[in-house]
């Protein structure tokens, strides 16, 4: 069978991670989100929040499962026993930074391999930062995330 983690910060999830998700469920058996746990980042919302809306939109998903982690990937790997790690690469700027983690995690853990998945050129330019910017100033952010993430949106900023 095989296992594979898709990791992030999805903060919040968007329709980016979402295609991610559904064409990489599409080629494994089991699909793990991992919603990482980064005391360095400030977040939006917290890593339960997070779990929680992941969930929401990926309910129809059957052989996927949303859990958070904290440490290193390559021990959740081997904890939840999975062989793989998902990535997306939107443009050229991410696969340096993707190169050298997939190179780093294979140093420690050679039995865990990264499968990239190239992003759905509709959306190359997204990112959970760029949605979280516009929605601070109002914008329309209808195009980038499902109307459940737009409202949570809304709520945490008492919209
Ligand atoms: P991180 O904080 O680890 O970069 P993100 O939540 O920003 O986590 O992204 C998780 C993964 O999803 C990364 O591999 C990232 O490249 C990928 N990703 C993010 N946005 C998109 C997108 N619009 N299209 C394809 N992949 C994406």
């Amino acid at each position: 069978m095989t296992k594979a983690i898709y990791p992030g910060s999805f903060d919040p999830v968007t329709l980016g991670h979402l295609d991610i998700i559904r064409r990489a469920s599409n080629v494994v058996d089991h699909l793990i989100v991992g919603v990482l746990n980064n005391q360095s980042k400030r977040p939006m919302f917290t890593v339960k929040e997070r779990v929680e809306m992941l969930k929401k939109v990926t309910e129809d998903i059957p052989n996927i499962e949303v859990l958070s982690f904290s440490g290193l990937l390559v021990d959740f790997a081997h904890q939840t026993n999975a062989q793989v790690i998902v990535r997306g690469l939107r443009a050229i700027t991410d696969f340096e930074y993707e190169l050298l983690m997939s190179q780093t995690n294979r140093k420690i853990a050679a039995d865990v391999d990264t499968v990239f998945f190239t992003t759905k050129l509709d959306y190359a330019y997204l990112s959970s930062s760029t949605v979280k910017e516009v929605a601070a100033f109002g914008g329309d952010i209808s195009q980038f995330v499902t109307p459940y993430i737009e409202q949570r949106m809304k709520e945490k900023l008492n919209r």
